[in-house]
């Protein structure tokens, strides 16, 4: 059973219409953003690895373009969800913590 591991998980896609495929002649280009992380029971824990980015045409798929992958990839931001692990474990530490002091302040 696998409890913990990697995962690529897509963050953030661009369709962007000012390309023009060499192949196709269609000004339409998706761009998809990856980022790794590492999960505990498929709950993504935190970011892991550096993001990377592919880009397609959409018409026919062709994957030619490299011309704008470093801009997409400096203007998507890692995602909050991508610590929910790590947020839910902090809870699960300091949540004794907090309960014993409503109960002491209730007492
Ligand atoms: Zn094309």
């Amino acid at each position: 059973m696998i409890i913990f591991g990697t995962g690529r998980m897509r963050i953030k896609k661009y369709d962007d219409y000012t390309i023009v495929c060499e192949n196709c002649g269609e000004s339409a280009q998706l761009f998809s953003v990856y980022q790794q992380y590492f999960h505990v029971f498929f709950i993504p824990f935190f970011p892991s690895g550096v993001k990377s980015i592919s880009c397609a045409c959409i018409k026919c798929n062709d994957m030619f373009n490299q011309k704008r992958h470093s801009h997409y990839l400096s203007i998507t931001r890692t995602p909050l969800y991508m610590y929910t692990g790590a947020v839910l474990f902090s809870l699960l530490i300091i949540s004794p913590f907090i309960i014993g002091n409503i109960v002491r302040y209730l007492a």
